[in-house]
């Protein structure tokens, strides 16, 4: 088994710890083509070490040591080290979660992105104007700050700050939630959020120049002739180590209600 180990430099000593005794205990080290990946770090360090291997998904396990703040991709802590070296060796506990993928249509081309969290779309220079459709029903003309699509996974971070509902991680939907929408005599939105099936798509459609299209801890400013976004869950799929006694609930006990 080839092991990755995935760091910021604030976490460098607790990388170095962890790589000794991984050594200590007979095990290959190699970022390159690794069949596990130890995230040590917070959910932020976890995100990147996802999208720096976002082509390799299929053959690599995610393992998240916590030394960040929250935490809620992360299943161990420093103390839990050398029994998850034992685990390592032995049969160990993964749960799977699908990306979200993000189409961005141009006038002339095409761009895929994808996200564990969230994609969004926001204007911090004027209000967003966009129509919103589910497949290829119109729910709304949305005006306001932004429009966010997270996954399951996803609902505790931004999604949650902006109002939205926390799902159970094992359900395989979509939540819209919006950004500062607009609420007067005038016009409205939905306010509240929407969570649809999964083998739904959520487009956005309008003027979407000048936005900035969020995904994860990465974004990107469209200046140009950006069409449409739509969202929906993709094929690629993201495998995380928990130990066995891992539940949602207690995780979010934990991390929201203590
Ligand atoms: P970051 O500062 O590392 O993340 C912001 C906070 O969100 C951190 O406390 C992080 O936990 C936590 N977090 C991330 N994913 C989570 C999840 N699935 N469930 C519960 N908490 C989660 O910032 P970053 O590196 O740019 O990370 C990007 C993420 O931050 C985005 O995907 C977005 O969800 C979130 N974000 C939140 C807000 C907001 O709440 N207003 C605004 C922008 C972005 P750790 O402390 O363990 O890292
Ligand atoms: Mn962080």
């Amino acid at each position: 088994m080839k092991i990755g180990l995935y760091y910021k430099e604030k976490n460098k000593e607790n990388a170095l710890f962890l790589k000794e005794q991984l050594e200590k205990n007979g095990f290959t080290l190699d970022n390159v083509n690794p069949d596990v990946i130890f995230s040590i770090g917070g959910d932020g360090t976890f995100l990147q070490a996802v999208h720096a291997y976002i082509n390799k998904l299929d053959s690599i396990k995610f393992i998240g040591i916590n030394y960040g703040s929250l935490g809620f991709f992360c299943g161990y802590t420093k103390e839990d080290i050398p029994e998850l070296i034992k685990e390592l060796k032995g049969e160990l506990f993964v749960k799977q979660y699908s990306l979200l993928k993000g189409e961005i249509k141009y006038q002339n081309s095409e761009q895929d992105i994808y996200a564990l969290n969230e994609i969004r779309i926001e204007n911090p220079f004027h209000t967003l104007i966009s129509d919103v459709f589910i497949d290829d029903e119109k729910l709304e003309t949305f005006r306001g700050n932004g429009l966010m699509v997270c996954s399951s996974l996803g609902s505790s971070a931004y999604n949650k700050s902006l109002g939205g509902s926390l799902i159970d991680s094992d359900l395989n939907v979509l939540e819209l939630t919006e950004i500062a929408g607009l609420d007067n005599n005038i016009f409205h939105s939905l306010k509240s959020s929407l969570v649809v099936n999964g083998n739904k798509k959520i487009s956005f459609k309008g003027d979407l120049s000048s936005i900035v299209v969020g995904y994860d801890n990465l974004s990107m400013q469209k200046e140009d002739n950006l069409l449409e976004v739509t969202i929906s869950i993709s094929d690629k799929k993201v495998n995380i180590v928990y130990s066995k006694n891992n539940s949602y609930i207690k995780k979010i006990r934990k991390s929201f209600v203590l």
